[in-house]
C-alpha cells in the first residue's frame, strides 16, 4: 500500500520538526510549509491525503488558507489551534475543517485524529463497515451487529464505538475519546467516558460473552480481539 501524504503547515519550527519525525516514523510521507501562502499553494497543488493546518501563520492565516482551499478541494483538514478557544474551533469547523486539535497535544492523540480523518475520507468511497471479531459497525446504515444479531445503541454509544473501531488496536486516552466523541460543547467530567464504556461493555461484551473493549490501567481504552 502506498503511504499517505500529509501536508503540515506550521511556522513553529520545533513543533513542525517533532510532528514531522513522528509522522514519518508512523510511515506517512510528510511535506512542510512554514507560512500560509506556501501552505495554500502546496495544498492546491494536490497529491496530499490530509492537511494539518496551524491557525496563527505568517502571510495568510490558517482560517484564510482553509477558506480558499475549500473553494477547490475536499481534502481532510485538521486545524491546530494554539489555545483552547471555542471561537477558533467553531470558526474552523464552520469553514470546513474536518477536525481540530488544541496545542499542546499528545502525539498519540494527533495520530488518532489523523487515522480517523483518513478513514472517514476513504470510507466515503468504499463505505466499508468497521469490524472487530464478530462485531460489525456499518456507518452508512447506522447499524451494529454481533454475529449478525442487531444491537441497539444510543447516539453517543454509537459514536464512541465508531471512534474506538476507527482506531482499532490503538490505546486511546479518556481525554482523546472525550474530545473526539463529545467535542468542545461538552461540560463535565472525564468519567463520562468510563460510564459510556460500561454501557457498551454491557450491551456488547457481556451480552455476547466477548472481550473486545479492554481497559489499559492509568491510560484509557482499546478495542481489539481477545
Ligand atoms: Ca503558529
Amino acid at each position: 500500500m502506498m503511504s499517505e501524504r500529509i501536508l503540515l503547515v506550521e511556522d513553529e519550527e520545533k513543533l513542525a520538526r517533532m510532528v514531522e519525525l513522528e509522522l514519518k516514523y508512523e510511515g506517512y510521507q510528510v511535506e512542510k510549509a512554514m507560512d500560509g501562502r506556501q501552505g495554500l499553494e502546496l495544498a492546491l497543488g494536490g497529491g496530499f491525503d490530509l492537511v494539518l493546518l496551524d491557525i496563527m501563520l505568517p502571510q495568510l492565516s490558517g482560517m484564510e488558507v482553509l477558506r480558499r482551499l475549500r473553494r477547490e478541494s475536499k481534502i481532510p483538514v485538521i486545524m491546530l489551534t494554539a489555545r483552547d478557544s471555542v471561537v477558533d474551533k467553531v470558526a474552523g469547523l464552520d469553514s470546513g475543517a474536518d477536525d481540530y486539535i488544541t496545542k499542546p497535544f499528545a502525539i498519540e492523540e494527533l495520530l488518532a485524529r489523523i487515522r480517523a480523518a483518513l478513514r472517514s475520507k476513504s470510507g466515503q468511497g468504499n463505505g466499508g463497515p468497521l469490524a472487530v471479531g464478530p462485531l460489525v459497525l456499518d456507518v452508512e446504515k447506522h447499524q451494529v451487529t454481533v454475529r449478525g444479531q442487531n444491537v441497539e445503541l444510543t447516539k453517543k454509544e454509537f459514536d464512541l464505538l465508531r471512534y474506538l473501531l476507527e482506531n482499532k488496536n490503538r490505546v486511546l486516552t479518556r481525554e482523546a475519546l472525550l474530545d473526539a466523541v463529545w467535542g468542545f460543547d461538552f461540560v463535565g467530567e472525564t468519567n463520562s467516558v468510563d460510564v459510556y464504556i460500561r454501557f457498551l461493555r454491557s450491551k456488547l461484551d457481556d451480552a455476547f460473552g466477548l472481550k473486545l473493549i479492554h481497559t489499559v490501567r492509568g491510560v484509557g481504552y482499546v478495542i481489539k480481539e481477545e
